[in-house]
């Protein structure tokens, strides 16, 4: 017997839990959280009680009781009792937070495979935040095409470009056929190159069944989307053509689009200025070589912008000791103030306060290199749109997406021909339904034997 059973992603982007059974074998496949997560029950300074584990989560149905998954910690709260692990193994497929994030709760006792790069994110994220832990697993690191042997299931991880360094599909060679799983992936990013590679093993594998992300299966697209490559070049022609600061604001994990800023600061002679987070971030990064990023230590080309924080005087105890290896490479608002024709400064949504010190001139420029936002009455959107006004910037929308056009994902899927297809991460199962063949639409915790 071989079982799929969906404990999220389900008409959603984001969210991934998939458990693959195999007989006696059960395999998790990502443990995210979703995007809105807990949202009709929680709401800004409402939130669960970390104290109460699992507790708070369970009262609203918020995770799937699943036995032997939990930690006990977890489960103190709740009444659901504590069992030994009955799950053999966590894959996880990249380290974006609707594919990790609720790793949290699981028993450590299980252990989680995961690629190279994204324990690095991982440890990133828990060195660098106060609230981010991920618990003491033990964690055992792939890469691509290593074959990873589980009772009588070979699984198999394969890389794919994403929006995310370190990202992986996977196919899982249970006793009765392969089961593919896309994980997130593109086509028109600089690394197409992997999710080709992915394709071509797909293929070969003849799969009974495909689990496929859906992030853009939409009729018609209504926001823009650039290959990274034009995103590059449209930076270029901005940064080229003014005399004046280029803020940018761009996802903190994205490292294609970091380094588009890097290679466009590098032609048109500015330095680029990253926070002590991103700074971090690439130190880490460094001890994967084929990431082929720059050292922040060592690079010229990069500075470290340091808010005032506590003193108000940049004294070293006024930061948290992982912030303190940059104050080499410090540049405060003074430094930018006076050099704004030759820097590009990564400006977070959430610091946007150091405007007021900084002091942009105006015609300043401010390219956002994210997703626009999903609805106009987004307040967050209003807000920035506000300040950029305030401050009389030009605001330049410039993205490429991590995920595949719709037509791309019928390309994909009519090339690996899997005998069934699971739409997942996706709002729209009924268009799979309408542009591929064999679709099997997916419920919240239905078991779909193969
Ligand atoms: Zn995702």
């Amino acid at each position: 017997m071989t079982a799929l059973t969906f404990y999220g992603g389900v008409n959603e982007i984001g969210g991934n839990k998939i458990l693959v059974e195999d007989e006696k074998t059960k395999l998790l496949f990502d443990f995210g959280q979703s995007f809105n997560f807990g949202e009709g029950f929680f709401t800004s300074w409402l939130g669960p009680r970390q104290l109460n584990g699992l507790g708070d989560y369970f009262e609203f149905d918020l995770l799937p009781r699943i036995r032997g998954l939990y930690s006990k910690e977890q489960l103190a709260s709740t009444g659901f009792s504590y069992v030994e692990p009955q799950i053999n193994a966590l894959f996880l497929s990249h380290a974006h937070f609707d594919h990790i994030n609720h790793v949290q709760f699981v028993d450590p006792a299980i252990p989680v495979y995961l690629g190279a790069g994204t324990k690095l994110f991982m440890e990133s994220m828990e060195e660098t935040s106060g609230f981010c832990r991920y618990g003491e697993h033990s964690c055992h690191k792939f890469r691509t095409r290593g074959k990873i042997s589980i009772d009588d299931v070979v699984v198999e991880p394969v890389h794919v470009d994403h929006s995310i360094p370190a990202a992986y599909g996977f196919i899982i060679h249970t006793t009765n056929g392969a089961v593919v799983y896309t994980g997130d992936l593109r086509m028109h990013g600089p690394r197409k190159d992997l999710t080709e590679d992915f394709m071509e093993k797909a293929k070969e594998s003849e799969p009974i069944a495909m689990i496929s992300e859906g992030t853009r299966m939409v009729e018609k697209e209504t926001r823009k989307n650039y290959s990274e490559a034009q995103v590059k070049d449209l930076c270029d022609e901005i940064v080229s053509s003014t005399d004046k600061m280029v803020f940018v604001i761009h996802y903190s994990r994205d490292m294609d689009r970091f380094r588009s800023f890097y290679r466009v600061a590098k032609k048109n002679d500015r330095q680029i200025v990253v926070s002590p987070k991103t700074a971090y971030l690439l130190t880490k990064l460094l001890s994967d070589e084929r990431l082929d990023l720059p050292d922040p230590l060592k690079d010229d080309r990069i500075l470290v912008y340091y808010k005032r924080k506590k003193s108000g005087t940049f004294d070293e105890k006024d930061y948290y000791a992982w912030e303190r290896n940059f104050m080499d490479k410090m540049v405060t608002y003074e430094y930018i103030l006076r050099n704004q024709k030759g820097l590009i400064m990564d400006l977070d949504f959430y610091q946007f306060a150091e405007l007021i010190d900084i002091k942009p001139s105006p015609a300043s420029s401010f390219i956002h290199s994210m997703s626009e936002p999903f609805s106009e009455e987004d307040i967050e959107d209003q807000v920035m749109h506000n300040w950029i006004d305030h401050f009389k910037m030009h605001f330049h929308q410039l993205h490429a997406s991590g995920h595949m056009a719709r037509e791309q994902l019928e390309e994909l899927i009519n090339y690996i021909q899997p005998k069934k297809v699971f739409p997942v991460h996706t709002e729209n199962q009924q268009l799979f339904k309408q542009h591929c063949r064999n679709v099997q639409t997916i419920e919240y915790g239905k078991k779909y034997s193969l």
